[in-house]
């Protein structure tokens, strides 16, 4: 791959030029959302939020067909920005991430993860751990700050083992959609920075005191969820297996441009929302509205989230 990095950054920046909402001039740091979880203090952390147009996200469904489902939710008819929620937790001695969000080389609205932790007190060099749910850019790049140095210096990582299959295979930036390309050789590259610190791990495995992989593929090859669990409470951060709050639960069944595996995406959706409405878990959208925390409950013969 005759790519070098310079090409890889100025090409995403070409993608993402215009963006769609006005750019807040966020300087005002976003306080996190805390609960427990039995033992386990948990804090959901603003990483700003990201410009993915809806008729980008949605191009196979005709934008009549969305904006109604928008507007019988409440929602503006054009969308809005996708948040970018990142949970920390606590336990023992351990301060650890769930994906460690965009980091400055994604999009401008993006990559405030260290600056709204600092401003909340917590310092990145106390996180222990980083596991991340999947490879995308809005998950991964943020390990990685803006003089190439690790985000998070005291951190080792966990990803699954078929998620790093997928990244460090060399003919996956050919194999992408024109979308997914340049994002492909940043996330081979963030991946082989962080090589001899990262284990890989299968679904169903702790990896993490309190924190399991639940398998949720389909948006990408190896995407896990992450089960938080300490004395028989249960919180279940969802990565991206559930991505917008209309879309995702009203229409499980509309394939949106971000999943690799389309008819496996929405099969894993279907069970996920199942489990959560049968169970009531609490869960954690990565990108709902903020802080992305809520339940899931059936609605006709779809869901609803219902934000807690
Ligand atoms: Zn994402």
């Amino acid at each position: 791959m005759a790519l070098d990095r310079r090409h890889v950054l100025t090409g995403i920046g070409a993608a993402l030029s215009a963006p769609m909402w006005p750019v807040r001039n966020a300087r005002a740091a976003i306080a996190p959302f805390r609960r427990k979880v039995g033992a386990i203090e948990v804090a959901v952390i603003s990483d700003g939020t990201l410009n993915v147009p809806l008729s980008l996200a949605l191009p196979e469904t005709p934008s009549a067909e969305a904006a109604a489902l928008l507007t019988s939710h409440g929602l503006p008819a054009e969308g809005m920005p996708p948040q970018i929620n990142v949970t920390l937790v606590k336990i023992g001695g351990e301060t650890i991430l769930i994906d460690a969000g965009s980091g400055g080389n994604f999009q401008p609205t993006a990559g405030k993860l260290a600056e709204n932790m600092e401003a909340a007190g917590i310092d990145p060099a106390s996180v222990t751990k980083v596991v991340f749910t999947h490879g995308h850019a809005d998950h991964l790049w943020g390990a990685i700050d803006e003089f190439d140095e690790e985000r998070f210096p005291k951190a080792s990582y966990v990803i699954a083992a078929p998620e790093w299959d997928y990244w460090i295979d060399p003919n996956t930036p050919d194999a992408s959609p024109d979308w997914l390309k340049g994002m492909a050789l940043g996330s081979a590259r963030i991946l082989k920075r962080l090589e001899r610190k990262i284990e890989r791990r299968k679904a169903g495995d702790a990896v993490a005191p309190g924190l399991s992989y639940v398998e949720t593929v389909g948006h990408t090859p190896g995407h896990m969820a992450v089960m938080v669990e300490s004395q028989g409470e249960r919180l279940l951060v969802g990565g991206d297996v559930l991505t917008h709050p209309a879309i995702s639960f009203a229409k499980p069944d509309w394939r949106m441009r971000a999943d690799r595996d389309h008819d496996r995406a929405v099969v894993t959706r279907k069970r996920m929302l199942d489990r959560l409405a049968t169970e009531r878990l609490d869960m954690v959208g990565f990108h709902l509205p903020w802080p992305g925390h809520g339940r899931v409950e059936r609605s006709g013969t779809a869901y609803r989230f219902v934000a807690v």
